[in-house]
């Protein structure tokens, strides 16, 4: 099939290689002439792991392209598919992309005579797709939806660092659709694919993505309630806790011989708190269209609370691990990324624990694998931070280390490592991914989230 994908981030190109690789036939249409010719040239604008590979290979074959001409690409297509930003700003869904982005290609199919069927991917709140899509479209082309042309909600549920393999094995094909055409006509993207697909309405699609990342958020941060209260009552490492509640065999159920591990028991664990570009705008724009319907959502609104203040808990720490003398201290951030294999920094931790770090007068030097590696990302740009090239460099000299993103370089590092280089060897594991006693046998200051301590004294 003839495939256009608006938008050529993280989703939008993720996406159309997956779509490729089916055997389709991919335009990715972007604005940005200087990524464009990137993409074309077989280089990602951001990182995920593999793209690139299967990018170049694809370019070969001739199965995708990028361009900034939207006109004649949506009217080469059978599928058009929108995946362009949905921010939260002020605590609210900005539909602005959305908007303008219908309104273009209803003005394009004006001009179309062929059935064409839209379909939105962008993550956007029940209602957006019949409220904003559909009336956009049919005022500027003219043509009646259900009629000329099908449209349907297809949320993406792909996540950074895995989003290759989420998108050639999505476990779920959610298709919601404005008639049974559009939904028929779209399913065929998937022909001969044995992927679980299911059809229903559009503002159920829309929920369903809702409900997905805002039970994952939920999980993070009840597990971070937890780590709160076992920090409190000192002598509890919440690490330990989790290993006595993930045996349990509803979690993690024994299968033949063998114990599975669930991916849901890897979200009840504390950390320094969820970020990126979905989990906190999405529980947000959830809490405010609950708002709009006049709901009280105290859970969805505790889970945005406890995270936004669990970069703070890092801080928290690390002054009392310096006792309290924080002020020109040399400290090392090792990883400045959301989460490990990806350098997206969309509201990771690392920002609001280094925007506290500087306002307290230390002294920052940060380390990340990919975040930094192409350019500095805007919202670190004007924070006076030193950008380390190796995870020598960041922790050399320091008198204090936050651990933030657990990249697989950081996992293995040994206690005589950073006892070695450190000034003073204080280590706030903000991910758990340090044996704690291997760390306080060497006579390190060791605390992690839900871990202040043997509470020996
Ligand atoms: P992104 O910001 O990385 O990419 C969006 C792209 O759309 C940008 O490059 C922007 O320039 C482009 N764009 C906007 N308007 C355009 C137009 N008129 N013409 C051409 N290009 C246009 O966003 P993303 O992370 O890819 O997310 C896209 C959507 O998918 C969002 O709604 C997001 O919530 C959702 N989503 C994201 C993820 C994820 O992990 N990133 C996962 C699932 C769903």
């Amino acid at each position: 099939m003839k495939i256009t994908i608006i938008g050529t981030g993280y989703v939008g190109l993720v996406t159309g290689v997956s779509l490729a690789e089916i055997g389709h036939s991919v335009i990715c249409v972007g604005r940005n002439k200087e990524k464009i010719d990137d993409i074309n040239k077989g280089k990602s604008p951001f990182f995920e792991p593999g793209l690139e590979i299967i990018l170049k290979k694809l370019i070969k074959r001739k199965l995708i392209r990028a361009t900034n001409e939207l006109e004649s690409s949506v009217k080469s297509s059978q599928i058009i598919i929108i995946a362009v930003g949905t921010p939260t700003i002020k605590n609210k869904i900005d539909l602005s992309e959305i908007k303008n982005v219908s309104m273009q290609i209803g003005k394009v199919l004006k001009g179309a005579d062929d059935y064409k069927v839209i379909s939105v991917k962008s993550t956007v709140v029940p209602g957006t797709t019949e409220k904003i899509v559909l009336p956009n479209i049919e005022k500027f082309s003219n043509k009646k939806i259900g009629k000329n042309l099908g449209l349907v909600m297809n949320p993406e549920f792909l996540r950074e660092g895995n989003a290759l393999e989420d998108a050639l094995t999505p476990d779920r094909i959610v298709i919601g659709e404005w008639d049974k055409k559009s939904g028929t006509e779209f399913a065929k993207i998937y022909k001969g694919k044995k992927f679980p697909v299911i059809r229903t309405n559009l503002k159920t699609a829309e929920m369903t993505k809702y409900a997905s990342n805002a039970l994952f958020a939920t999980l993070i941060s009840y597990s971070n309630e937890i780590a709160r209260i076992s920090e409190a009552t000192g002598g509890v490492d919440v690490a330990d806790v989790w290993e006595g509640v993930h045996l349990d065999k509803r979690l993690s159920p024994i299968i033949g011989n063998k114990k599975i591990n669930p991916g849901v028991v890897g979200y009840i664990f504390s950390g320094c708190g969820y970020g990126g570009s979905c989990f906190p705008k999405d529980t947000k724009a959830l809490l405010n269209y609950a708002d709009s319907l006049r709901l009280e959502t105290n859970l969805i609104k505790s889970v945005i609370n406890i995270n936004a203040s669990q970069p703070h808990r890092m801080v928290l720490m690390l002054e009392k691990a310096l006792g309290n003398k924080m002020k020109n201290k040399k400290i090392g951030i090792l990883g400045l990324s959301f989460k490990p294999n990806t350098d997206d920094v969309r509201e990771s931790p690392s920002i609001e624990i280094i925007k506290e770090l500087l306002a307290r007068g230390v002294k920052v030097t940060v380390h990340d694998p990919e975040a930094y590696k192409e350019r500095i990302p805007e919202v670190f740009k004007k924070m006076p931070i030193e950008y380390a090239k190796s995870v020598k460099e960041t922790i050399k000299d320091k008198e204090g280390v936050i651990l933030v993103t657990s990249w697989n370089e950081y996992i293995n590092l040994q206690p005589e490592f950073f006892i070695k280089l450190m000034k003073k060897p204080i280590i706030i594991d903000g991910r758990r991914i340090y044996d704690r006693e291997k760390f306080e046998k060497k006579e390190i200051i060791y605390f992690g989230v839900g871990y202040m301590g043997s509470g020996e004294s």
